[in-house]
């Protein structure tokens, strides 16, 4: 027994144009751009969507693209997917590894277009089977947490329909073919602080006649250490990292400043906070004991918001997912201490539903050592290592969730409309 939905997402992806699709994920994979650099990547999605008769929109946010099919009454849908690569040397050893030196595609986004792409296509060629209006977004500058508010500032939804629910996915470690939904928060939210020590410069062999800001750099991130231990309930996942440290130029120079940088992972914003404001403390409390000549400057640098699915909305994708791939590859592995800045296409209010699609290949997952999916999950190359190589089969499961996925709201099923939930 299938819903209308899923029974219309497997017709409309019954004869994905497969190799096509390979080849284009393939040359994306190739060639790698950077945040807010991703004008060939833009050009490429634009190219398919306006050849699949979307109005289409380059340059938004920087480098952002937007797709519109309005497709009679019902509600409009948002389907998201992320362009930008990272600054890793790939090590994968792929006939199609990255043409550009220390440029990959670690996270998978060139995928996540793809998928992008191969839905937009199934749907518009399917629109007699559904009824409303899509939005296609292809989003610059994910890995900085910049790009998505960077489109909603240049006003995507001043130009384009502001959408009644917005529905996003991400490549994953795992084997090929699970579906992980989390029904509530699903991704952390994260801060980059960085930490100017201010110290008196002077000779090795001097040290009285200077204020020297390694020693204090260093009981600063040693005092870091007690931010989660001592502050924070236990109940509150945390995680501060101090993951660069820089000072001095030479062993018999005391330099006069040192920086610390380090990042949060938080579940709440108020748990955010508080930790922002013990660093700021614990900061200025060494400087002062020290006897810095000024205060340390900390500064906020790159954050993304939690992740919260709208329950309601989370449930039918992964209601019409278990109905496409079967009721036991839809999984819930609960919230990560990852982070998107996904959510902030959905402006804070709009209902969203974000998941992950699993493809490590079979070779892989099955030497992988650990009983559980979670435990094995752990030592198969994750997203951002210079390993991490998703498998080819998950092209065509990738473009069925999120076909599936618009479905469900575009659908109409017996007598209720189409209409999304909220
Ligand atoms: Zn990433
Ligand atoms: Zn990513």
């Amino acid at each position: 027994m299938t819903s209308p939905a899923a029974r219309t997402a497997l017709d409309l992806t019954a004869d994905l144009p497969m190799s096509a699709l390979e080849d284009f994920y393939r040359d994306l994979h190739r060639h790698p751009e950077l945040s807010f650099r991703e004008h060939r990547t833009a050009a490429k999605l634009t190219e398919r969507l306006t050849r699949a008769g979307y109005e289409t929109a380059e340059g938004i946010g920087g480098t952002g693209v937007a797709g519109l099919l309005r497709n009679g009454d019902g509600p409009t849908v948002l389907l998201r997917a992320d362009m930008d690569a990272l600054p890793v040397q790939e090590l994968t050893g792929l006939p199609y590894a990255s043409e550009t030196p220390g440029l990959m595609h670690a996270c998978g986004h060139d995928l996540h277009v793809t998928w992008l792409a191969g839905a937009a296509e199934a749907l518009a060629a399917g629109r007699d089977t559904w009824s409303g209006t899509l939005l296609i977004v292809g989003q610059p500058a994910e890995e900085t947490g910049e790009g998505a508010e960077a489109m909603v500032a240049d006003g995507l939804y001043d130009r384009f329909p502001r959408p009644d629910v917005l529905l996003g996915q991400h490549v994953a470690p795992g084997p090929v073919g699970r579906y992980a939904h989390v029904p509530g928060l699903i991704l952390s939210a994260t801060t980059d602080v960085d930490i100017l020590v201010h110290g008196r410069g002077g000779h090795g062999s001097r040290p009285e006649t200077t204020v020297d800001p390694v020693v204090t750099a260093a009981y600063i991130v040693t005092r870091l250490q007690t931010v989660v231990s001592r502050e924070i309930a236990p109940r509150e996942p945390a995680v501060l990292t101090v993951g660069r440290i820089e000072a001095g130029t030479a062993a018999n120079i005391i330099p006069s400043t040192a920086r610390i940088s380090l990042n949060l992972r938080t579940q709440s914003e108020a748990v955010r906070d508080r930790m922002v404001a013990a660093i700021s403390r614990i900061a200025e409390g060494e400087c002062r004991a020290a006897g810095c000549p000024r205060d340390p400057e900390v500064t906020l640098g790159n954050s993304f918001p939690v992740t919260v699915n709208d329950a309601e909305t989370d449930r039918r994708v992964a209601a019409v997912h278990r109905e496409v791939f079967g009721a036991d590859t839809v999984f819930d592995p609960g919230p990560a201490m990852g982070s998107e800045d996904f959510s902030r296409l959905a402006e804070g209010k709009l209902p969203y539903a974000f998941w992950f699609v699993t493809s490590t290949p079979p070779e892989l997952w099955d030497a992988a050592p650990g009983a559980d999916l979670l435990t094995r999950s752990e030592s198969v190359p994750s997203n951002h290592s210079p390993h991490f190589a998703p498998d080819l089969s998950t092209v065509a499961p990738g473009v069925r969730t999120l076909v599936s996925g618009a479905l469900a709201m575009l659908v109409s099923s017996g007598s209720a409309t189409g209409s999304a939930a909220v």
